[in-house]
């Protein structure tokens, strides 16, 4: 890569691969235009802590369930630290807690093997995955033909990016940032991720540890707007 090349922004988003692109292997149908009626596509939705990423995660799931999709639900460090996928206005479902050693696509073509379709992926937390796990969501698009709709953060509390959300916004055919507001305690949009320990702002430490952003956690986190994130002010509740 040149050093040109290394300081254009990535492509966020680009239209459905034309007839060319792929190689999924199925004949899938095509419109007049010679497009694929249905092109599987990588999408990536994030935002803040509390934005309701994983609500979103499995709204999307029933969703597609209802239309007769069949899709399997991966998570890792869910706040339940349980194979399931929680949300903190009470949805749950159980997920595929995602390992080191998982390959999605070998969970894919295992769940193949037992006479289960798989039409799309639902990977909550996503931003804690490794970087391999996001190249095989893009294999499982390109090569399988399987959705893989992805939820999660984009950057930690330090406010640099976690490495799978980096890949994420590379190889995504489709990034969206999650529209349903959360605020700073001064009514800004809330933007950033504030690890909280004895009541101050951290920005130094393991990249995960987990915590809440409830006020009783040891550590928790509180979601400032970039002001307030780089004055390290946690209002007047704190
Ligand atoms: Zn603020």
């Amino acid at each position: 890569m040149t050093d040109d090349a290394a300081a254009t922004p990535t492509c966020l988003a680009r239209p459905l691969p034309g007839p060319d692109d792929g190689g999924t292997g199925c004949a899938a149908a095509r419109g007049v235009d010679g497009r694929p009626l249905h092109a599987a596509a990588l999408k990536f939705f994030w935002g803040p802590m509390d934005c309701g990423k994983s609500t979103m995660a499995l709204q999307m799931n029933y969703n597609h369930a209802r239309q007769g999709r069949r899709g399997l639900v991966t998570t890792r460090i869910d706040r339940s630290l349980g194979p399931r996928v929680t949300t903190r206005i009470g949805l749950a479902h159980t997920a595929v807690e995602v390992t080191d050693e998982l390959d999605l696509r070998a969970l894919v073509r295992d769940t193949w093997a037992e006479g289960v379709r798989i039409d799309y992926l639902i990977c909550d937390e996503a931003s804690f995955y490794d970087v391999a796990h996001v190249e095989q969501m893009a294999e499982l698009v390109d090569g399988y033909d399987v959705d893989v709709y992805a939820f999660g953060l984009a950057t930690d509390f330090r406010s640099c990016l976690f490495p799978a959300a980096r890949r994420l916004f590379e190889l995504a055919d489709e990034v969206a940032r999650i529209q349903v507001e959360v605020l700073c305690w001064c009514g800004r949009e809330g933007l950033l991720n504030a690890r909280v320990v004895d009541g101050r702002v951290v920005r130094e430490g393991a990249q995960v540890v987990i915590g809440d952003t409830v006020d009783t956690a040891d550590v928790r986190y509180q979601v400032l707007c970039r002001r307030h994130y780089r004055s390290g002010d946690l209002g007047p509740r704190a």
